[in-house]
């Protein structure tokens, strides 16, 4: 059996600890400016707030100089995020561009589209969204229907994508497209990627309510939408060979397990000064798994930065934080029924709880399942 499974033990350097305090300090100022506050959802569109962002140079941080990054290190990128993430911060509108479809126009795109869409992802004023999911196609990408057929130059797009999140504040969509069928011997042939204008005539978005109250994804459906010739991303027929090294950038950040993280934090100010071991405990139980998840995450980083593909780490990562995460308002809710209802306001606490507890559901299907997460570790270590 061959296993290759290795955790690096790589530490954040200095230079990402001095980064931190940066990051803080301008999240607070920001919130006193009024620009946020941290009941906001992360999701959402904030303008004000992504070009101050832009100012700092933390969009596009990570990448080259040619297209306006920075060249910072993965790590420093890490801990920008993970300070957002904390904060409650609306990077909706460059999250998925910087971490996600920003590296792919690099990796795949023409150099006029990289010329002319990569300064506006930096500038905070281009935000993207994924459009691979389909009513019958989620976890099994391959069988997209969605369809994109070659006609004088370029293409024309017809079919449905849905649960794409922020489609309806997003500039632009990378989009999964049928342009043949499946062969023989490789059923995953004939998907090719495509930057889409989300403005273009033939596309109609209709948000989907969640249980939160949120409606931050949607259905998207084409309509012999044309697009140009190079608004080709990558290989005509191979985008699964694109697919493997996007998701260990997807899957392994600290968005995997810091999105019910506000609960812990509500909570340990709650039971602050509380003298009961029970409760010492659970929290101190928490806080270890949720330690140990991060060196987890912070390796995958490093190991990115490294120029590897950690795709089997990232999965491990995105299963046990997504699982942890999930879990972790239940487990408070258990904690907080320890406490005396007269002397603590559990009440309110459980008020903020309850977001906490309607998002929990989503978070082990959102960028692949918990199932599909498994096999893919099965195979990295040579199960199946
Ligand atoms: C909040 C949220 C945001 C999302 N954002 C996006 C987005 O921006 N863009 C996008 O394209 N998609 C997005 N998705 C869609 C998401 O990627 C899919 O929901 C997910 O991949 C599962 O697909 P599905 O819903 O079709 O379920 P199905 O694939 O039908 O799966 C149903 C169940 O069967 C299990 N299952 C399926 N296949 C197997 C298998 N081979 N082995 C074992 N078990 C299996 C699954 O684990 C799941 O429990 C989002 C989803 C959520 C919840």
């Amino acid at each position: 059996m061959n296993v290759s499974l290795r955790f690096d033990p790589i530490r954040l350097p200095a230079s990402a600890q001095e980064l931190r305090q940066e990051v803080r300090n301008f999240l607070a100022h920001q919130i006193k400016r009024g620009v946020f506050s941290s009941s906001d959802n992360i999701a959402s569109d904030n303008e004000a707030f992504a070009h101050a962002v832009s100012q700092k140079g933390w969009i596009g941080m990570a990448w080259p100089r040619e297209y306006g990054g920075q060249e910072r290190s993965f790590l420093e990128r890490y801990v920008v995020n993970e300070e957002m993430l904390i904060a409650g911060a609306p990077t909706g509108r460059y999250f998925v561009a910087d971490r996600q479809s920003g590296p792919t126009l690099i990796r795949y795109a023409s150099e006029n589209i990289k010329r002319s869409i990569l300064p506006r992802i930096i500038a905070g004023d281009a935000s993207f969204c994924i459009g691979m999911s389909e009513p019958n196609s989620g976890s099994d990408l391959f069988a997209a229907r969605a369809s994109a057929k070659r006609v004088e130059g370029g293409w024309r797009l017809n079919g449905g994508k849905i649960w794409v999140s922020n489609a309806n504040i997003s500039d632009f969509m990378i989009g999964l497209f049928r342009t043949s069928k499946p062969t023989e011997e490789n059923r995953r042939h004939g998907l090719t990627n495509f930057l889409v204008d989300m403005k273009l005539d033939g596309i109609t978005t209709n948000p989907i309510r969640q249980m939160s109250g949120n409606a931050d994804f949607c259905e998207v459906n084409f309509n012999d939408v044309f697009v140009p010739e190079d608004h080709l991303i990558g290989e005509v027929d191979g985008a699964w060979k694109q697919a493997t090294s996007e998701l260990a950038f997807e899957r392994s950040g600290p968005e995997r397990f810091l999105e019910t993280f506000g609960a812990l934090q509500a909570f340990i100010k709650l039971a602050q000064g509380a003298d009961d071991l029970r409760l010492r405990e659970g929290v101190g139980r928490l806080v270890a798994q949720l330690y140990g998840l991060r060196r987890m995450s912070v390796s995958v980083a490093g190991m990115l930065q490294d120029g590897r593909e950690p795709v089997t780490e990232a999965s491990i990562v995105k299963d046990m934080g997504t699982v942890w995460e999930q879990a972790l308002p239940a487990e408070l809710r258990r904690l907080s029924g320890l406490m005396a209802h007269e002397v603590y306001d559990v009440a309110a606490f459980r008020e903020c709880l309850d977001y906490y507890l309607r998002i929990a559901p989503k978070l082990t299907i959102q960028g692949g399942s918990t199932e599909i997460l498994r096999g893919i570790v099965a195979r990295g270590l040579g199960l199946r």
